[in-house]
């Protein structure tokens, strides 16, 4: 059987773990990144593609036999109508990404499953405090500003129509800046044990926002940005995981009741902690993010499950090989 993935975002970690599993390999790539997969002995087969239509093609060919994960790059390369098209069986719930796309859906899931979110704002006349202002899809945080008031608000928007990084105000996200520190809980829904995992826990590192800390406030006339470069491991203290497991198990309830067939697999909530400890979620993904990346030999969390190395990707691969085993193959992928 092979698993399979797009090359980008945590392909390295998905195949090295499927490959430990026992999984026949395959990375679907870009010409241009074709010699870079190559070099991995884990990866049995590298596909290049020329064009969007092409990797389509290719992800589609070994329909039988095969599963695709799919990652946060998958939608930013292929586009929706893409992913739309694809056959093969995908491990995870389709149905969330387009949940996940748009920035209004993915914050009513949130508010369903009676997660502490921050404020949102219809209209910029709406704003009285300071805010984030977002773009949709998983940009890495670019194009997005922080607003003070409506007029910065209006005035930031009118740049972004511009220079047509949207088509229209709808498409954006107004949403309540959050004072606190930033914490990413990975969790894994698992339909074979009916249990959530907590896998493991980043912060993004973000340029330049990352970086304003480093000169005294008075040196620096530079607005914060948000685009994200890496990643950084976190530990939480041990008394904030009770509420963040609450929130995940509120969230799986959630996803199976408007979202069939359900959570499967790996997601996160990107979340601020704030100075009583609150934990205010700002968005979810539904399938693996890019901080797993950090724990290739597991993470100081799934040792807790697994004595052994437990990265997110070989925790997928284990997940098919178990649902395989035990003729639930269909409970796993869509
Ligand atoms: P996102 O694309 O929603 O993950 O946001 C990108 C980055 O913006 C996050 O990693 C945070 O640093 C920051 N951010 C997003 N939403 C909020 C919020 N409501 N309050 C504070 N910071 C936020």
């Amino acid at each position: 059987m092979i698993i399979s993935t797009l090359g980008s975002h945590s392909s390295l970690q998905i195949l090295y773990g499927a490959k430990k599993e026992g999984f026949t390999t395959s990375v679907i790539t870009d010409k241009n990144r074709e010699n870079f997969y190559k070099r991995f002995n884990f990866i049995d087969e590298v596909k290049s593609y020329n064009s969007l239509d092409e990797a389509l093609d290719l992800i589609n060919k070994n329909n039988e036999e095969s599963v695709f994960i799919p990652h946060g790059s998958l939608i930013e390369y292929l586009g929706m109508d893409r992913v739309k098209r694809i056959k093969t069986p995908i491990f995870g719930n389709r149905n969330l990404f387009e949940w996940e796309a748009n920035q209004h859906k993915k914050m009513s899931l949130l508010k369903m499953a009676k997660i502490k979110i921050p404020e949102s704002f219809e209209s910029p006349e709406d704003v009285d405090r300071l805010v984030i202002v977002k773009l949709p899809g998983a940009k890495g945080g670019k194009g997005y500003f922080i607003a003070k008031n409506k007029e910065e608000v209006k005035e930031g928007l009118n740049k972004l129509l511009e220079a047509k990084l949207i088509k229209s105000i709808d498409e954006v996200i107004i949403q309540e800046y959050v004072i606190g520190i930033p914490m990413y809980f990975h969790f894994f829904y698992s339909p074979i044990f009916k249990r959530v995992e907590i896998t493991g826990m980043d912060i993004r590192y973000e340029t330049n926002v990352d970086g304003l800390r480093r000169l005294p406030t008075n040196l620096i006339s530079v607005e914060p940005t948000f685009v994200v470069a890496g990643n950084i491991p976190v530990i939480a203290r041990e008394s904030i995981l009770p509420r963040a497991f609450e929130y995940a198990e509120n969230f799986v309830n959630t996803v199976k009741e408007n979202v069939p067939p359900g959570m499967i697999g790996p997601f996160c909530l990107e979340s601020i902690v704030t100075d009583n400890l609150d934990i205010v979620v700002f968005e979810f993904s539904g399938r693996i993010v890019a901080g797993t990346n950090l724990y290739i030999e597991g993470s100081p969390y799934s040792w807790l499950y697994w004595d052994e190395p437990m990265s997110v990707g070989r925790r997928i691969a284990r997940e098919i090989k178990i649902s395989k085993l035990e003729n639930k193959l269909g409970e796993v992928t869509t």
